[in-house]
């Protein structure tokens, strides 16, 4: 197979400065957190206001976090591989969380799928985070279908959910960092998903109607060497 290892960039220079920033909040934050627990621990009174203290240096630090595994810089390793597996693969690994929301994932793959030259850590992470969005749409449970076909000169992956949809208003916000409607969310995953399908040439096209459901077309182009 063709193998190609990039040291890869950071996302950017403002992903760069958002990493350092990142980094220079933790340190304070952790010995925050310790003085407020000791308090917690000293003082009988204000209980309550301790707990939401720590509730929200937590929120603040989760975020943080993702901010710098985001920045990070990891070796990328462009290599040919079979969406078709790498679909499976990441389907196994919600199939816990599906069960529990009382979702079922039916998947309809063509089987003349060509080998894509892709980086699969990173594939994974974007159908993780459609996949995740969709089911937690789908409170009332629901099905998730997945397709996959050759079109033209491309692969495309359809993720269809039977969820609460996106307003019309709000499809040109997604992708924007920190929008969320999520009360834990970081409004984080898209963005992510988004430059990891740039850096394939492809493109995440999104379609949604309230209360029906959200379509999520992946578009990966197919190898012209092939
Ligand atoms: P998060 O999941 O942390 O909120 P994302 O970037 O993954 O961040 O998604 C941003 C927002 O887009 C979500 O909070 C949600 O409002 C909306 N969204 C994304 N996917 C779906 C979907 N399949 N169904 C309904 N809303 C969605
Ligand atoms: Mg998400």
């Amino acid at each position: 197979t063709d193998e190609l290892l990039i040291k890869s960039e950071k996302l950017s220079v403002v992903g760069q400065l958002a990493a350092g920033v990142a980094h220079e909040i933790r340190n304070p934050l952790t010995s925050l957190r310790g003085f407020v627990q000791l308090l917690q621990t000293k003082t009988n009174n204000y209980n309550e206001y301790f707990q939401i203290m720590l509730t929200e240096l937590d929120r603040i630090n989760y975020i943080v976090s993702e901010f710098l595994v985001i920045a990070k810089p990891q070796a990328v390793c462009f290599e040919m591989k079979d969406l078709r597996k790498i679909l499976h693969d990441v389907i196994s690994l919600l199939d816990t969380q599906a069960i529990l929301s009382d979702v079922q994932i039916h998947t309809i793959f063509d089987s003349d799928i060509p080998l894509i030259n892709c980086e699969e850590n990173q594939l994974k992470q974007v159908v993780i985070n459609i996949l995740k969005n969709a089911i937690e749409a789908m409170t009332e449970g629901g099905t998730i279908e997945i397709l996959m076909k050759v079109d033209d000169n491309k692969i495309v992956i359809r993720f269809i959910d039977q969820g609460c949809g996106i307003p019309e208003e709000r499809i040109g916000m997604l992708g924007e960092p920190f929008y969320t409607t999520k009360e834990k969310g970081t409004g984080l995953g898209l963005m992510v998903s988004q430059k990891i399908i740039e850096a394939h040439h492809g493109s995440l096209q999104i379609k949604s109607q309230i209360n029906i459901g959200t379509t999520v077309d992946l578009i990966l182009p197919l190898d012209p060497n092939r």
